[in-house]
């Protein structure tokens, strides 16, 4: 048996506008993500990618449909019920959304302090130790402004993760990286979710980075059009009928 998915997604429809200018942004989405496991997103702009992550991440309002996470309904959750799950996510978004007066290490220190009741010390300890899993530990003290996109996104990654979480969601954290770094900032992330068995979904359009993904999924016009997981299942029920 397969653990308890992550996210569990049922039949979602989300809209945007009122009355007449209410338009509907996503058709009857489904979707599992199970521990560990790594997903890209994949799809052209205003194809309703941003819309379903903040779904998941419990930033909007289930409209209709279920989403679980870890078994609990997001539907008709309660402002602190979503706070809750909130706090239960790791998110790296495009611009890393750190705190410019902050250095790298307070940064990551800030979000163990949110989440945790922990001496000052073993906050400090906990985020030199993230730092240090992502190539950091000689960065620590520097500002964001003194550092590159691809330094400043590694922080966001050690901020993300610092607590372990169950879930990250990602969106397209390389769109403002050089290749290299962008390259080395997915590989962080994928050593990492291997090592704490998160799972990740990010959504991308850079095609460079579709190998680092146990599965590939893509949206189109507010539906999700392909999931190379079903491809998967298909061709091993055909052959040997056994999963690995
Ligand atoms: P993507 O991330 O794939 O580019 P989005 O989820 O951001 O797509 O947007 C999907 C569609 O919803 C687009 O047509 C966009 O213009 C529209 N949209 C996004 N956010 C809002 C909003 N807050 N209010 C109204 N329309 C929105
Ligand atoms: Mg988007």
């Amino acid at each position: 048996m397969r653990k308890e998915a992550v996210i569990a997604i049922r039949n979602i429809n989300h809209y945007y506008g009122k009355g007449a200018l209410k338009r509907q942004i996503l058709f009857d989405i489904n979707l599992d993500i199970y521990p560990g496991e790594i997903v890209i997103m994949t799809g052209p702009s205003g194809s309703g990618k941003t819309t379903l992550l903040s779904l998941i991440g419990g930033l909007r309002s289930v409209q209709e449909g279920s989403l679980k996470f870890l078994g609990v309904e997001l539907s008709g959750a309660s402002q602190s019920q979503l706070v809750q799950i909130r706090r239960s996510i790791g998110y790296i978004f495009q611009a890393h959304n750190l705190l410019g007066f902050l250095t790298a290490r307070q940064n990551v220190q800030m979000a163990v302090e949110l989440n945790n009741h922990v001496a000052p010390e073993e906050a400090i300890a906990h985020a030199q130790a993230m730092l240090q899993a992502v190539g950091l530990e000689n960065r620590v003290n520097y500002y964001p402004d003194n550092l590159s996109g691809g330094q400043k996104q590694r922080i966001a990654i050690a901020r993300a993760l610092v607590n372990n979480p169950p879930l990250v969601l990602a969106d397209e954290p390389t769109a403002a990286l050089d290749k290299q770094s962008g390259r080395d900032v997915v590989e962080i992330m994928q050593r990492l979710a291997k090592e704490q068995g998160t799972a990740i979904l990010l959504v991308t359009h850079d095609n460079r980075i579709l190998d680092i993904a146990d599965r590939i999924v893509e949206m189109e016009d507010g539906l999700l059009a392909r999931d190379s997981q079903s491809v998967v299942i298909s061709y091993e029920s055909g052959t040997s009928g056994e999963k690995p």
